[in-house]
């Protein structure tokens, strides 16, 4: 991943080059808050929950762009010239930060934008990654599948949004009011939802070290994740695998869990190993397509919940 970053980086300094040649000209007005043709504020966010939650507090007052395509893979995104050229002309850009987006930074430097940039988890209390087994001392970047931990993220793009555009605050403020209200609506329907499966069925294994917060939030154990990691690009060993499948058996786990970004190759082979069932959907680095009912966060959150109840119950 270091090594293709390298190679990436050789490109996007020459792309970045033109990009600020060009921003350059357009602000020579001295205006230093860019916007779009239309005087709105442009808002790029970094991953597909925090443009979700972006365009549900800035409603038709900013244009908000994600760079992360629905299914892309936040831990190993490749970014684009284009890309650079999108920050190049934003007037604020989010970055989720905990070390899931760092492509973001660079690409921040690279396109020479004057945006401000602000991380929307500040705030936040981390947790190490639910599987104990985290290279870097670093904390479980998943935050979001915790709703309180969104709350935050919403709030401090409500803030983000006023600072970069301070005329639409009550609109900022009265949007961002309305979607914290049916964030704590959604809190409320999956604790009800979590109550209604077996307190001994409760356990959980996924793919990868994503629902660490979600676990801790809504009352489950956590079994084993195939992955063993918070990276998905990371691979278990046949000795980790045989230990998930053990543990699976000994615990009584019901079903194992995967993303529908990630390939569920091996997932499948360690359920029909271990005689469980094998759910495929869930959503939680990135949101779903259109029509997948994860396209926005609130969806992904029922989605992922209902799939869980129905297996576990
Ligand atoms: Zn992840």
């Amino acid at each position: 991943m270091v090594f293709r970053w390298r190679w990436t980086l050789v490109g996007l300094l020459a792309v970045g080059a033109v990009a600020v040649a060009c921003g350059g000209s357009d602000s020579a007005g001295g205006d230093a808050s860019p916007t779009v043709a239309d005087g709105r504020l442009l808002v790029i966010a970094t991953t597909t929950q925090i443009a979700d939650m972006a365009r549900q507090v800035a409603g038709e007052r900013a244009d908000v762009t994600g760079l992360l395509p629905a299914n892309a893979d936040a831990h190993d995104f490749e970014p684009t010239p284009r890309d650079v050229e999108k920050i190049a002309d934003a007037g604020l850009v989010l970055e989720h930060g905990m070390h899931l987006d760092e492509w973001a930074s660079r690409l921040v430097e690279q396109s020479g934008t004057v945006a401000q940039v602000v991380v929307v988890t500040t705030g936040i209390v981390g947790q190490p990654a639910a599987g104990g087994e985290h290279d870097h001392d670093e904390d479980d970047p998943h935050v979001w599948l915790d709703v309180s931990n969104a709350k935050i993220m919403v709030a401090n793009i409500r803030d983000a949004l006023i600072a970069a555009d301070p005329d639409g605050r009550a609109i900022y403020e009265a949007n961002a009011d309305a979607y914290l209200g049916e964030l704590d609506e959604l809190d409320a329907w999956i604790r009800a939802q979590v109550a209604t499966i077996p307190e001994a069925n409760r356990k959980l294994v996924t793919n990868h070290d994503a629902f660490g917060y979600f676990v801790h939030a809504y009352g489950f154990t956590f079994v084993g994740s195939i992955i063993p990691s918070l990276d998905t690009q990371a691979q278990p060993s046949a000795q980790e695998v045989d230990k998930l499948i053990d543990a699976i058996e000994a615990e009584g786990v019901k079903a194992i869990f995967t993303e529908a970004s990630l390939n569920p190759d091996l997932a499948r082979r360690i359920a029909e190993e271990a005689g469980v069932t094998v759910v495929d959907d869930l959503y939680a680095d990135s949101l779903g397509p259109p029509g997948s009912g994860a396209e926005t966060y609130i969806g992904m959150m029922r989605l992922n919940t209902t799939r869980i109840v129905e297996a576990l119950r």
